[in-house]
């Protein structure tokens, strides 16, 4: 094990509040009925391949898409198509969605099999085949970042989970290990690299102790300072490589992939059975839940049905998020689906949801020294509220990754983060 630069980009100390740390995983019964939307990953959503009434298994591909950014998607449960639906999401998009009621029996779709894979061009076609997607959640297609344009020397495995409340990647580290290195081991016999850095916080030791018992050649672990957002991708790769990925550049251009563990795990498991992306391990926490806990979900379970799952409500939630606190999507409704890249539904109560009003800035600085970035979030403000696009463009709002350190940090209470988004908005289309 060793750290590789001394050097920390800015960010912040939040409280890490890892209740379910030590739960181990408890594996969910499909439901009644699953909700499946067709826009799971970053670019076009899919079309729906069933009609109402055709009868599915499990497996089998409800969702595709010709276009390059794209992954298809699969049913999670076997049962009937009851209804093809449009899903109004709460990031405001809408989207169809394929409703299934489920008959319980899971039958295995007759297709599956383990993918045969003997070089990087079947790999490649297998990935796109299983519908894995970046479950760190961008939803980056996996297939299309297995397969970069130019040459990568180093993969990087993002075991940071730097959000409070969530440990699903924690429980992924600690009860699928082979599993982990596994998967690492065909991205890099595939892709073609012989390194590996598992960046991991050392709020994690018992994780960094096993990875660390069991590392294969060429992989290694770096253990790194437990503040936020260490789990961000150009922060990672540069505390891990003290590579700085350039503004409108990739990863890849700097020569590293950057992997969740939970797709490197994902990917192992699909190797070796072939059934595609269907279930996510999901952490639900909060205060209004009972009995919080990690929960193995099929894709397309209701939020109502998981927390109901877990006990129920110990009382009403004053907020749901699809994530934590720092850069979860709040849902006013808990009828939403489970998705591919859900990691938490963290519910809170009362007591745990302060309202601020904002006052007016008052020049601390504090907002630019959180910033990972290095970006200026009062002046991004600044220019918002003057809607000076020619402003918002220069102090460059469209790296803002929605981090939240600079509304975390704020005195004043600035909405900065919400800013930030209506701000990239605001830019045309390039
Ligand atoms: S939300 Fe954006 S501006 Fe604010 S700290 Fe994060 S990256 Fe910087
Ligand atoms: S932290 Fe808040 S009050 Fe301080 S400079 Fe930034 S926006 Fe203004």
């Amino acid at each position: 094990m060793s750290n590789i630069i001394n050097k920390a980009l800015h960010g912040i100390h939040v409280p890490h509040h890892k209740n379910t740390h030590e739960c181990e995983t408890v594996t969910m019964s499909p439901p009644n009925q699953v909700t499946i939307v067709m826009s799971q990953h970053m670019g076009p959503p899919c079309e729906v391949q069933v009609k109402v009434g055709d009868e599915v298994d499990v497996g089998e591909t409800i969702g595709d898409s010709a276009a390059f950014l794209s992954a298809p998607i699969h049913s999670s449960v076997s049962g009937t198509v009851k209804n093809i639906t449009d899903v109004l999401m709460p990031n405001g998009n809408r989207t169809p969605a394929v409703v299934i009621e489920a008959d319980g029996k899971q039958t295995l779709f007759s297709g599956i099999e383990p993918p045969k894979v003997k070089d990087k061009d079947s790999f490649i076609a297998a990935v796109k085949a299983s519908g894995l997607v970046g479950l760190g959640g961008a939803g980056f297609p996996s297939h299309i970042k297995f397969n970069p344009k130019q040459p990568v020397d180093c993969l990087i495995i993002n075991a940071a989970e730097c959000e409070p409340y969530i440990t699903s990647d924690y429980r992924t580290v600690m009860e699928e290990t082979q599993n982990l290195f596994d998967g690492i081991g065909y991205i890099m016999r595939y892709v073609g690299m012989n390194n590996c850095i598992i960046g991991i916080e050392d709020n994690k030791p018992k994780a960094i102790e096993k990875l660390s018992g069991m590392l294969p050649d060429g992989v290694s672990v770096v253990s790194l300072k437990a503040d936020y957002p260490k789990g961000a991708e150009k922060v990672l790769i540069y505390e891990t490589t003290g590579r700085i990925v350039p503004e409108g550049k990739l990863p890849s251009d700097v020569g590293v992939i950057v992997v969740n563990v939970t797709s490197a795990v994902f990917l192992a498991r699909y190797m070796k059975d072939g059934v595609p992306l269907i279930s996510k391990r999901v952490t639900v926490d909060g205060g209004a839940v009972k009995t919080p806990q990690n929960v193995n979900a099929l894709i397309g379970t209701s939020i109502k049905d998981l927390i109901e799952f877990c006990g129920g409500y110990k009382s009403e939630p004053k907020k749901l998020l699809y994530g934590g606190p720092m850069m979860g999507l709040a849902v006013y409704d808990d009828s939403y689906p489970i998705l591919k890249n859900t990691n938490a539904i963290v519910a809170f109560d009362k007591s745990q949801v302060e309202m601020y009003a904002e006052t007016a800035c008052i020049r601390c600085g504090r907002c630019v020294r959180a910033c990972p970035l290095n970006l200026m979030p009062l002046r991004i403000d600044d220019c918002y509220n003057r809607n000076d696009i020619e402003g918002l463009r220069a102090h460059k709002v469209n790296l803002c990754m929605e981090c939240g350190c600079c509304s975390y940090s704020c005195p004043a209470k600035r909405h900065l983060v919400q800013t930030h988004r209506l701000a990239k908005a605001k830019l045309p289309k390039v």
